[in-house]
């Protein structure tokens, strides 16, 4: 089995060597594009799984828009096509000819949902529209890393039309909360909710809306973003409602959404030098049971054992039962401890003689021993144990590397090392926004909706703040 980097050696090879070990995914033959392997795509449909049921319990339900957006659409949103336009593949030719009106494969489908939705919307009684898309996007990248940035990603993409701007504003802040309940109670990962600036914010949108998660190497990552895109869509493509008193409104909108990307959080949130950990609510395997045998008449013996064991749990615990032969029990527990799997189940004859099995969690290596007839509690007992450690170590390492600056030269000291989240003053000026970003890489992350209210002054022109932003090296 090749080595995995250590993270201390090289965080970014770590990370690439975690996945290929891993098999979660591949360099396609196309540039900047990536093969999601099986082990990487079950991870991708748990996620899609736990929040389709949470897109659908708050009334949102699933459709499918075309790849294709007819080139004059993109154009009808100014700040949309601004943003999107240098970064999308078009298509100019199809079956053989060349197209009368170029299409754009889509980074985005705003524009060609809000064309439809011209048609589906006439009255207040056609409001709330709430849809939400799985589909594919292709954004020109330049830089691809897999699953963090590939020219084609895999994500969901909301879509909504209300009557007021007060429900969209309440929709737009309901969706963030989703995204943060899934990324906190099923990726383990603690992350601050809060508003993009101005500069930062989605090409067309009023205002939008991020969850920000730190990662080991104590960068920031975008987890997922949810837009108040007011009126601007339906002045666009001119999408007006009648309302109850027969007066034509513009209707507002909100879009949102997460991508495959969630899954190189998930991998640079917890994973460590043996390779994957993975929080068991998005596990796919939650336990691997390895019997373990000298000779040959051991052999049949264990696993017969093994299988026993573990076949009561059917229907109850995700398993497999590694009873291959020719490896050594020392290389099984590599390769699983690589791919992830959150609990081990050693069964040797010492073990089958005393009516008992060793367990051992991946996050942490440590081994405990019980009793057979009590093991399916205790496994049970262990996972939520490990899901809610990770929780816990992911947020007291986030704790441990925010800092609270007020000085110039005390951020730029600290910024490349130890990086971190680093709540600073800041004035609201883009100039100081731009300046911070050219003179240290890093950039204002959010708003947070919680933070204080705290007079000061701004990290870079010391004009009057009230309150404290974040801001971080990004990915
Ligand atoms: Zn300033």
């Amino acid at each position: 089995m090749a080595k995995i980097t250590k993270r201390s050696e090289d965080y970014s090879r770590w990370y690439t060597d975690v996945i290929m070990q891993a098999e979660l995914a591949d360099y396609a033959p196309v540039k900047g594009c990536m093969v999601i392997r099986p082990n990487g795509y079950a991870i991708w449909e748990k996620i899609q799984s736990v929040l389709d049921r949470m897109f659908k319990e708050t009334g949102h339900r699933n459709a499918y828009f075309p790849l294709f957006i007819p080139e004059s659409f993109m154009r009808r949103e100014a700040e949309h096509v601004e943003g999107f336009a240098p970064e999308c593949a078009v298509v100019t030719h199809g079956g053989g000819k060349k197209l009368e009106e170029p299409l754009y494969v889509r980074p985005t489908s705003e524009t060609i949902i809000w064309a439809m939705y011209k048609d589906w919307i006439q009255s207040y009684r056609d409001l709330p529209l709430l849809i939400n898309q799985w589909c594919n996007v292709v954004r020109w990248e330049m830089r691809t890393r897999l699953f963090l940035r590939t020219t084609e990603f895999l994500w969901q993409e909301g879509h909504t039309a209300h009557a007021t701007e007060a429900e969209a504003e309440e929709e737009a802040r309901k969706i963030l909360q989703i995204y943060r309940t899934f990324a906190e109670e099923y990726m383990a990962m603690p992350v601050i909710p809060g508003q993009k600036t101005e500069k930062e914010k989605f090409a067309g949108a009023l205002r939008t809306y991020t969850i920000e998660a730190m990662m080991q190497d104590r960068r920031a990552l975008q987890a997922g973003t949810s837009h108040n895109l007011g009126q601007n869509f339906a002045r666009a493509f001119d999408v007006k409602y009648q309302d109850e008193n027969g007066e034509l409104q513009y209707v507002w909108a909100t879009s949102w959404g997460v991508s495959t990307r969630l899954i190189g959080a998930l991998i640079m949130t917890h994973s460590d030098d043996q390779g994957l950990v993975l929080p068991p609510r998005l596990a796919t395997l939650e336990v691997v049971v390895v019997p373990i045998w000298k000779g040959d008449d051991e052999m049949s013996q264990m696993k017969e054992a093994a299988h026993r064991l573990a076949d009561s749990w059917k229907g109850k615990l995700t398993y497999h039962v590694d009873d291959r032969e020719g490896y050594r029990p020392g290389w099984k527990f590599n390769e699983w401890e690589s791919k992830g799997v959150p609990v081990r189940v050693e069964l040797g004859p010492r073990d089958l003689q005393r009516n008992e099995a060793t367990l051992v969690r991946r996050d942490t290596g440590e081994r405990t021993t019980v009793p057979q007839d009590r093991i399916l509690e205790a496994i049970k007992d262990l996972l939520e144990d490990i899901q809610s450690s990770l929780f816990r170590r992911a947020l007291e390492f986030r704790e441990k590397y925010t800092f609270v600056v007020d000085g110039y030269d005390e951020f730029k000291e600290k910024i490349d090392e130890p990086g971190g989240f680093f709540l600073v003053h800041w004035c609201g000026d883009r100039a100081c926004e731009d300046r911070l970003q050219e003179e240290t890489k890093a950039t204002i992350r959010c708003i947070p909706f919680d933070r204080p209210a705290e007079r000061g002054r701004c990290l870079l022109c010391g004009r009057p703040s009230d309150g404290r932003v974040v801001a971080a090296k990004a990915y």
